[in-house]
């Protein structure tokens, strides 16, 4: 049995995502079957809460939320035609309009990868300032995802160490947007058109499999890929780790670990009624 824990406390908004977390937690239940046990709902709660401490600044002077952006008719070198979208939130802080798209991401991940995500701001700048006729001075990406460090020092009970994490922790990562490589980041989209459009489906290459920062991209997107029992460049990667034993099975088999399954079998029994 887990010792009772301090619980994040706070303002009559922090009261509101408490309520809109429960009422949802509710309908992804009933929804998906799924249950949490008290402990695993409570972290996930938390995640939202100090996400909304961290980031209160912005979510304070949000101008406008989940601004839809579209950019149509867009031709790819084969002549297809497409639309590309984003939705993002929007700053006016002082004279200064900071554009934000949001990710649940890990921001270490972004501030080593920044390329993808600077493109896609390019393009949500490009439509904002030239096709909205709107002024912009910054654009940003917020990472929600929160550090390793700070979450096992608030499962610990460490409140020093959650403080020192806490204070340490930079969701937003500032990218400035580069209208110059527009037509490059347009490019790149049609490109990706092209292939999806001509089937053409080619695996990343097993250098990439190997490349990502401190975790491989084998480790966070292959693992996870459906595609992986059947894809060359896994299959091969995962072969060579293995040596000649036969524990490439394990880069394949998908285990439930125990820790998740006894949360599922204690998630159900604390909703169980009594009785039944
Ligand atoms: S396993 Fe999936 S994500 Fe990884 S390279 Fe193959 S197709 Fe791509």
């Amino acid at each position: 049995m887990s010792a009772k824990k301090k619980q994040p406390q706070g303002d009559a908004t922090e009261a509101r995502i408490r309520d809109f977390f429960e009422r949802n937690y509710e309908l992804l239940r009933m929804e998906s079957g799924q249950v949490l046990t008290n402990d695993l709902k409570q972290e996930a709660l938390n995640q939202v809460l100090f996400y909304y401490r961290k980031m209160k600044h912005v979510a304070d002077n949000v101008t406008r939320t989940e601004v839809r952006l579209a950019l149509p008719e867009q031709r790819t070198a084969q002549g297809r035609r497409f639309t590309i979208e984003g939705v993002v939130d929007v700053v006016q802080e002082g004279d200064e309009t900071w554009l934000y798209d949001i990710k649940t991401h890990d921001p270490e991940h972004v501030r080593q990868h920044p390329g993808s995500y600077e493109q896609q701001l390019n393009v949500y700048a490009h439509i904002w300032q030239n096709l909205q006729r709107q002024p912009l001075h910054h654009t940003a990406i917020i990472a929600t995802q929160y550090p390793r460090a700070m979450k096992d020092a608030w499962r610990r009970n460490d409140m020093a160490a959650f403080l020192f994490e806490f204070e340490r922790w930079q969701p937003l990562i500032e990218l400035p947007f580069d209208q110059g490589r527009l037509e490059e980041t347009l490019g790149s989209f049609a490109e990706v058109v092209d292939a999806i459009e001509g089937k053409h489906f080619a695996p990343r290459t097993e250098e990439d499999l190997d490349g990502g920062g401190k975790r491989r991209f084998a480790t966070r997107v292959c693992r996870n890929c459906d595609a992986r029992f059947s894809c060359t460049s896994y299959r091969t990667w995962a072969r060579k780790r293995s040596g000649n034993d036969r524990s490439a099975a394990k880069y394949f088999s998908d285990p439930v670990p125990d820790a998740e399954q006894n949360d599922w079998v204690d998630g159900n029994l604390e909703t169980a009624p009594i009785g039944e």
